[in-house]
């Protein structure tokens, strides 16, 4: 079947310029009908147009036309600026609509590069999260995937196994002379494989948080502050802040950056017994918060004594990466007041100081390559895969437990991944990307 050409505006609307593009073989017959003048003739030449409709003139604008399979995705491409107004750009796609190419589904473009061998499927996700990076260290993270760091060090893991998995090959049909050789040889490299996993994995939980963000709870008994603190560390009036105890009813989530590590906070609604039903399902979001927390905030008010339910939270929250604040330093007075860091809301004390700890806490470190969940979770299926092969002994079935590892590999870089997920990753992508 002859591959369909796409288009989608790959610009938010509402933009003072706006930028269409287009992909497919019908490309050329498309600056034909729609432009003014033969742009073919000067391949990779940004072109003044004139933008055709049918009998008009829709805008005035620049267009390139990108030849050959030496382009984005692999195909004949064409690259419209016009104006950004939403009327204008939707009077050109409709106009594109009507050349025999459709509009793009989400990540269509990138999906046909990763299909048309431009990228590996590592390095089509990364493009995903380069646009959506909130913060500069998840930038520069996706940076070093987009440009293959990861699927390098992928492949090198591949290729001790697609050694061993030869060198297995000749054993097993010249037994007298190899066989021995071999097994020597092949715990060996079954081990180093398995050592640039683990380095790999252990990258993947300093660059999770990169990613996804440092998911960061606030708990406390009612009134301790969490509100304000919320406030403080956003710079923000987000939070409700009131005098009432109890009146957070919600979990409150918020995004921000710490040194360029992107952070989620969560102010919890205080988790207490009791209280009318729209408490009880914030207490219940609460709990849930706590039990996702990369980094929960224990907040005791410096200005009382410890109190049970302080005492609770406290015991609650033990086995987790975790930090006890005292709020409100700028009303203490007995220095010896329980918690790890003092805080004020109101003065900012503390405050640069807790950013550090929590991204210290979150283990999140810069230039970590690995950051993706799937990459993360294909990672462990290939060491799971690798150690049965270790333990296995006979010669045959450690091949199949290296295959069994190479698929998973595979998975990471799109060698070796079915069209479901394929498709159920590009379909998060936005349209136009
Ligand atoms: P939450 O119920 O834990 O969210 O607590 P809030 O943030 O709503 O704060 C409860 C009360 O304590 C409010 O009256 C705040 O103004 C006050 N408060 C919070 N933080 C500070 C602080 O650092 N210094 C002072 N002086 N008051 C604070």
């Amino acid at each position: 079947m002859q591959t369909q050409t796409i288009f989608a505006p790959s610009t938010a609307i509402g933009g003072a310029i706006a930028l269409i593009r287009v992909s497919g073989p019908l490309c050329p017959n498309i600056a034909a009908a729609v432009f003014d003048r033969d742009i073919t003739a000067t391949p990779r030449v940004l072109r003044f147009v004139r933008i055709l409709g049918e009998g008009t003139v829709l805008d005035d604008g620049m267009a390139c036309f990108f030849p050959g399979t030496k382009t984005y995705t692999g195909e004949p491409m064409l690259e419209i600026s016009c104006h950004g107004g939403s009327q204008t750009v939707a009077r050109i796609l409709h106009r594109l609509g009507q050349t025999g190419a459709r509009p793009a589904e989400p990540g269509e473009f990138t999906k046909r590069a990763f299909l048309n061998g431009k990228m590996d499927l590592s390095e089509a996700e990364a493009v995903m999260d380069v646009v959506s990076a909130r913060a500069e260290q998840s930038l520069k993270a996706a940076l070093e995937q987009l440009h293959g760091t990861l699927s390098r060090r992928i492949e090198a893991i591949e290729e001790l196994l697609l050694d061993a998995l030869s060198a297995i090959d000749a054993a097993v049909d010249y037994p007298e002379e190899m066989e021995e050789d071999v097994s020597a040889a092949l715990p060996e490299s079954l081990q180093t494989a398995e050592e640039r996993i683990d380095a790999l994995l252990l990258e993947g939980q300093q660059g999770r948080p990169l990613r996804e963000g440092v998911y960061v709870a606030l708990i406390g008994r009612p009134n301790v502050g969490k509100s304000s603190l919320l406030n403080a560390l956003l710079g923000a009036e987000r939070a409700i802040v009131t005098d009432l105890p109890g009146t957070t009813r919600d979990t409150l989530d918020e995004q921000t950056a710490f040194f360029g590590v992107p952070v989620r906070l969560v102010d919890t609604a205080g988790i207490r017994q009791g209280g009318d039903q729209v408490e009880q399902i914030g207490i219940h979001r609460a709990h849930e918060a706590l039990s996702r927390a990369d980094v929960v905030l224990l907040l005791i008010d410096g200005t009382g004594d410890l109190t049970a339910e302080d005492r609770q939270l406290l015991a609650l929250t033990e086995n987790k990466p975790r930090l006890v604040l005292r709020t409100k330093g700028d009303l203490i007075q007995a220095p010896e007041a329980f918690g790890e860091l003092t805080i004020s809301a109101r003065t900012g004390e503390g405050l640069t100081e807790l950013q550090r700890r929590i991204v210290d806490l979150s283990g999140a470190r810069e230039g970590a390559i690995l950051t993706n969940r799937r990459h993360i979770y294909a990672l462990e299926q290939a060491k799971k895969a690798l150690s049965l092969g270790r333990a296995a002994g006979e010669l045959t079935l450690i091949a199949t437990d290296i295959r069994e590892a190479l698929h998973h590999l595979g998975a990471i870089t799109g060698r070796d991944v079915d069209g479901e997920v394929i498709d159920r990753i590009f379909a998060r992508f936005c349209v136009g990307k």
